[in-house]
């Protein structure tokens, strides 16, 4: 049995009235730590285990950490995240409550990885948040019970941070036949390292993150993202904050469900109608979930100037 669940894939009536096509979900938002990542990090653990680890190492505040202390505690195995002061109080609460031991170090998430690095001995596996081409094997099954529902899509909406994500659901649409399906990848201003890559034709270091979407917050993407943007047809879309928390507002009235604003961003091509699906007739959604924002965090964005 695998560490994720197989997800509803629905169509969003509202989102189809207002685009005036067939708008899919993959409710990815309810896989049971929060967010797609348990597919790929689900894999990998049990990869890992099954080769002799002892214990599960992470560096990540976000929704990777949460997935390896899901997996860690499903499996058995201990877990131990190191995250920088910055690393919310609910996120660490939430990693608590999976019963990962917590190590609070340094200021910024470099350092808190470099000591995470630092503790992986021989018995120990460490888990990349997007690197790893166990991870993109996990997130391409999201595809593949797409294709086993019978769907069948024109173009794939989803949100790129590291590009793990983007690297998986490429896997999945190539192995279920379907290379020639376009991706549309969605990314925040200001958190846009895709999009650079994307442009340069080769990987680029951002100098800093600003977006509130801080689960996109990779400074470089993956080598494998920009392969698979080179290999099948792409394309790269930037919204603002303010877009992706909307989206998150009226994805919540809509459908339910909160989701972080790294999220919204690939929603809001949907409420915003954005030119970037307008040439493709049924456009299927990633909802990719996100467990590290409150509503109450998402408004007080929303009004901050
Ligand atoms: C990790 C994450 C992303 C980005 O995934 P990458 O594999 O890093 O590109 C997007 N949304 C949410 C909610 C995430 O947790």
């Amino acid at each position: 049995m695998p560490l994720h669940i197989e997800t509803p894939l629905i169509q969003s009536r509202p989102l189809t009235v207002h685009c005036g096509r067939p708008v899919w979900l993959k409710m990815d938002a309810l896989q049971p730590p929060g967010s797609f990542k348990i597919r790929g990090v689900g894999h990998a653990c049990e990869t890992y285990v099954r080769r002799g680890a002892q214990r599960l190492v992470s560096s990540s505040g976000g929704n990777a950490g949460l997935a390896v202390a899901y997996a860690g505690r499903s499996l058995g195995i201990p877990v131990t995240v190191v995250v920088p002061q910055t690393t919310s109080e609910r996120a660490r609460e939430l990693l608590q409550l999976e019963e990962a031991e917590v190590i609070v170090h340094g200021a910024s998430w470099q350092e808190a990885n470099e000591l995470a690095q630092s503790l992986v001995g021989p018995t120990d596996a460490f888990l990349h948040p997007f690197d790893d081409p166990l991870l993109w094997h996990g997130h391409a099954t999201m595809i593949d019970e797409v294709a086993q529902s019978g769907l069948q899509p024109d173009a794939v909406v989803l949100s790129v941070g590291g590009g793990g994500l983007l690297s998986g659901v490429a896997e999945g649409l190539d192995r279920n036949g379907w290379g020639h399906v376009p991706i549309v990848a969605v990314e925040t201003e200001g958190a846009a390292s895709f999009h650079a890559a994307f442009k340069a034709g080769h990987a680029v270091q951002l100098d800093q993150i600003n977006s509130i979407a801080t689960s996109l917050g990779a400074k470089r993407v993956c080598d494998q993202a920009v392969h698979c943007a080179k290999e099948r047809p792409m394309h790269s879309v930037v919204v603002s904050d303010a877009s992706a928390l909307s989206a998150c507002e009226r994805f919540l009235a809509d459908h339910r469900v909160l989701v972080e604003p790294a999220c919204g961003a690939s929603l809001a091509l949907g409420y915003e109608n954005a030119p970037a699906i307008a040439s493709f007739k049924t456009v299927l959604f990633i909802v990719c979930g996100g467990a590290t924002a409150t509503i109450d965090q998402i408004r007080q964005w929303s009004k901050a100037p």
